[in-house]
């Protein structure tokens, strides 16, 4: 989106390879949670971690019970409009964050803030860091910069820590 290319047909392959796995992963989270309700098969690890995602957010559930609509949605940030498949997301890359303590420290700061707010609630305020850095690094197109994302969870805790009633 932020690179213009002059080159078109490189273009329409990225971004059909976008669309492909946009729809393949959508499809996983469906099938995945197909699985789940239908309890014949044993989940994989990733199917455990999806299936608990999913559970926390019951307002997703019609939908991921129609695929073709899941599949199909368009969904608009700059209209409010908030995309399940990419919050889901942004929870499992949090918690792979917190089991795999990258950046370096998130592990324990995570634990800290579970503790004053709750999983979900501290994973909710967490993707605000999140997508901040995300963004940064995607108008810049560098990696996502571990620095400022610790140090806006840092500010987040002190938050917590002074709001806390
Ligand atoms: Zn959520």
């Amino acid at each position: 989106m932020v690179i213009m290319s002059s080159d078109n047909a490189s273009n329409t392959t990225s971004s059909d390879q976008y669309e492909q796995q946009r729809e393949q992963l959508r499809q996983f989270y469906c099938d995945t949670w197909d699985k789940h309700l239908k309890q014949q098969q044993t989940l994989t690890d990733l199917e455990q971690q999806v299936t608990a995602v999913i559970k926390e957010h019951p307002e997703y559930h019609g939908l991921l019970e129609n695929k073709e609509a899941s599949v199909n949605a368009e969904y608009l940030p700059e209209m409010g409009e908030n995309n399940p498949f990419l919050h889901m997301g942004m929870h499992l890359g949090i918690r792979e964050q917190v089991t795999t303590n990258r950046p370096v420290g998130i592990a324990e700061l995570y634990q800290r803030l579970v503790a004053l707010k709750g999983v979900h609630d501290t994973e909710h305020e967490m993707m605000e860091c999140l997508s901040e850095a995300m963004w940064q690094a995607q108008q810049n197109n560098i990696a996502p910069d571990e620095n400022s994302y610790l140090d806006c969870l840092g500010k987040m805790e002190e938050k917590f820590r002074t709001n806390k009633d």
